[in-house]
């Protein structure tokens, strides 16, 4: 086995918990010196809202804004600071369509999920036109399934790239997602799953409609901030 990243041989010894615990052994992916590069975020200092690193636990002025914007605000977590390695293993994943790396996060983000706790899980879905190009959603491969909940879907037409907008603009992007089936999360505490928090655009129109539909809680996920 080689690590995902570099390639360097990786070498992998059976540990006494492996063996007294029978546990499903998850060999690692990644060498030690790329698994370093990744920032893990402290979610005990985190902005509640948004997840941003260090922000002591207040919303910052962004979540703010969106607060008085819809009245209610995301609670998001975010595991992993977009760093310099993170954009570089989105870039391999995501745009060279490497679909061997969403191991390396699949184990850290399925058991997340599960410590959220939510009635129903959502990944943002992809394009259509992306998902001929790429092949995947990406959200989906680190969640361990190819299976789309069919339940937040794009409506016709593309997604804008959100980040060459200014702030006034992106407000105002009409919503691309719509819900098949609104009753299905009626009084649910429903989890968004996304890779990136970027401007939080994305994850603020999927909330929009769940909170318009009766979802009683919403919270997100995603991999990087
Ligand atoms: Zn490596
Ligand atoms: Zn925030």
């Amino acid at each position: 086995m080689n690590c995902l990243l570099c390639n360097a041989p990786l070498a992998y010894r059976l540990t006494i918990p492996d063996l007294v615990l029978l546990r499903p052994i998850q060999p690692p992916v990644l060498c030690q010196r790329c698994r370093k590069q990744f920032e893990r975020i402290d979610s005990a200092t985190a902005c509640p809202g948004c997840g941003r690193p260090k922000n002591g636990r207040r919303l910052c002025p962004e979540c703010q804004r969106w607060h008085q914007h819809y009245g209610w605000h995301l609670r998001h977590t975010a595991l992993y600071t977009y760093n310099e390695a993170m954009r570089d293993f989105m870039r391999r994943y995501k745009f060279q369509g490497d679909y061997r790396l969403r191991q390396v996060f699949q184990g850290e983000l399925s058991r997340q999920v599960q410590t959220l706790a939510a009635d129903l899980v959502i990944p943002i879905p992809v394009t259509a036109t992306t998902m001929a190009t790429r092949g995947f959603n990406q959200v989906l491969g680190f969640l361990g399934t190819e299976e789309e909940s069919g339940l937040l879907v794009h409506r016709a037409g593309e997604k804008v790239a959100q980040s060459h907008k200014t702030r006034r603009q992106r407000l105002h992007t009409p919503q691309p997602f719509e819900l098949t089936n609104p009753v299905a999360v009626r009084g649910k505490r429903v989890l968004l799953v996304d890779d990136v928090y970027t401007t939080g655009r994305t994850l603020y129109h999927a909330a929009s409609l769940i909170h318009a539909a009766g979802g009683d809680e919403i919270i997100s996920l995603s991999l990087a901030r």
